[in-house]
């Protein structure tokens, strides 16, 4: 039903890219324009000499079947196994996350005593937002230790102004394996005390780091004749009759569009289709990329930090994903600050450098013997889509208004306002893909989210 027709996909991150695959496989005519020079989006690397870091920690985790064979078919069967081993700085010293029963032992008697309580007494607190959602399963007085600081710092708002997806989510996504539950403080206890053997192994690729599966999609549909136009930000769109004609990039070039698979920001997107914008936000990010000479105290792949007093919210070494993302005497340490574009930390990142280094010492991260050999700062726009209380509301009535547009279709992470994993990003553009070439650009759907969408459902 394409033949001939052109997919024009907005954004060369996972989603995009996975789409276009299919699509090009399928011999239909794919142009993907990404705005960075390089392609992979929120899973992209940056490589300077023999050190490559990711966007924080990335690693591939999926129950799907159809997902994981095309993870590793992309990479060509080169890629590694890997164990997960993360870590929590509570109290000012290291507990392991998920919590151990060795960690308990370290907490203050104080909190034990305190979180025994809330497990036996465990309270009720209807109500829509984060901080309702939290207490009500984890108690008040994790709330109070861990999630409330941590949350206040990572997203600049307050917890009872965040809806409690945000808590959904966010808490699947540090758990990651369902296996493991641990929804109710309940469960995290009997998790600590009982331990289950839960052996979750994540894929990572075997050359380069994680944008090693973008650049070979990327190259997969180049082969097959599609196009991936590198450095292309849209900033226009051509509209008539209720249809996108085209897309322009920067420079001018225009690509004709039979239909549009959108997976930039929705914003934009309105602003672009002349909409009002809506009240939807996304959270930046800055990472130092630091350079130490020598290995770490610390084994953890990534470590969180909720102590308001300290910048950074997580670090992750790349080289306790796989050893040669680093040089032989040399480890790479991706320190993540949050912020939001425009911000004082986004307009002049090179001004906090020096209290990165001092407070990552500070936390034990950094030993004597780690003299730093550089940080490279890089600015990421649009890493979190930022859940305030009234954001579903928002974003139907956004995607009502889009839907207006009949060859337009919202995909991946950005693009859905919804906080995919890689899998599910993978997962939705196969699906997408898949309709288009069943259905051409008839009966599909509008917006190709994740099909457990907590509260839509
Ligand atoms: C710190 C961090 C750690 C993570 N860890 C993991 C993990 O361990 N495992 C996991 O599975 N997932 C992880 N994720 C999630 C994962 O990164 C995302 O789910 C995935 O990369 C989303 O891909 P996407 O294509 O849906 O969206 P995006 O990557 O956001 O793709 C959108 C693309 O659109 C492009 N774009 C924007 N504006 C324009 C424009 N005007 N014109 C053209 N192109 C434009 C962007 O540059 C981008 O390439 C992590 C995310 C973060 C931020």
């Amino acid at each position: 039903m394409m033949n001939g027709k052109r997919v024009v996909i907005v954004g060369a991150g996972i989603a995009g890219l996975s789409a276009g695959l299919r699509l090009a496989e399928a011999g239909i005519r794919v142009t993907v324009v990404e705005k960075e020079g390089t392609v992979g989006g929120l899973a992209r690397s940056f490589t300077y000499g023999d050190y490559v870091f990711d966007v924080g920690p990335h690693r591939f985790h999926t129950d799907d079947p159809e997902v994981l064979a095309f993870i590793k078919e992309a990479l060509d069967g080169d890629f590694v196994l890997m164990p997960r081993s993360s870590g929590v700085w509570l109290f000012g010293r290291y507990h392991d996350w998920p919590l151990s029963i060795a960690s308990l032992f370290k907490l203050p008697p104080r909190i034990i005593l305190r979180v025994s309580r809330d497990l036996v007494a465990r309270r009720r607190v209807p109500g829509p937002s984060f901080r309702d959602y939290i207490v009500e399963r984890y108690g008040r007085t994790l709330y109070e230790c861990f999630f409330r600081e941590y949350t206040r710092k990572f997203l600049k708002r307050d917890p009872g102004e965040i809806h409690s997806d945000w808590a959904r989510t966010g808490i699947d996504r540090a758990i990651i394996d369902k296996r493991l539950q641990m929804n109710t403080l309940f469960e995290v206890a009997s998790r600590a005390l009982i331990p289950r053997r839960v052996k979750t192994e994540f894929v990572y690729p075997g050359t380069g780091g994680i944008d090693a599966f973008s650049r070979a999609l990327a190259r997969r549909i180049e082969a097959r004749g599609g196009e991936v136009r590198r450095g292309a930000p849209v900033e226009h769109i051509e509209i008539a009759e209720g249809r996108i004609r085209s897309v322009t990039t920067a420079g001018g070039a225009t690509v004709p569009a039979d239909l549009v698979v959108w997976t930039a920001p929705l914003d934009f997107l309105c602003r672009l289709a002349g909409l009002e914008r809506p009240r939807l936000s996304y959270l930046s990010a800055v990472l130092y990329n630091v350079m130490v000479r020598g290995t770490l105290r610390l084994r953890y792949q990534w470590c969180y930090y909720g102590q308001e007093d300290l910048l950074f919210n997580r670090w992750s070494i790349p080289r306790h994903f796989r050893e040669s993302t680093c040089p032989p005497g040399g480890t790479g340490i991706g320190v993540e600050v949050t912020c939001m574009r425009g911000d004082a930390t986004w307009n002049d990142p090179e001004r906090l450098a020096g209290r990165v280094a001092s407070e990552m010492r500070a936390v034990g991260a950094l030993g004597p013997d780690n003299a730093i050999e550089g940080i490279r700062i890089e600015r990421i726009e649009n890493v979190y889509p930022v859940y305030g209380l009234d954001y579903l509301g928002e974003l139907e009535e956004t995607e009502r208004r889009l839907a207006d547009l009949r060859n337009l279709v919202l995909l991946g992470r950005t693009g859905t306002f919804w906080y995919n994993n890689m899998d599910h990003s993978i997962q939705a553009g196969l699906e997408c893909a898949r309709d288009i070439v069943a259905h051409g650009g008839d009966g599909l759907r509008h917006v190709y989210a994740r099909q457990d969408y907590a509260t839509r459902l």
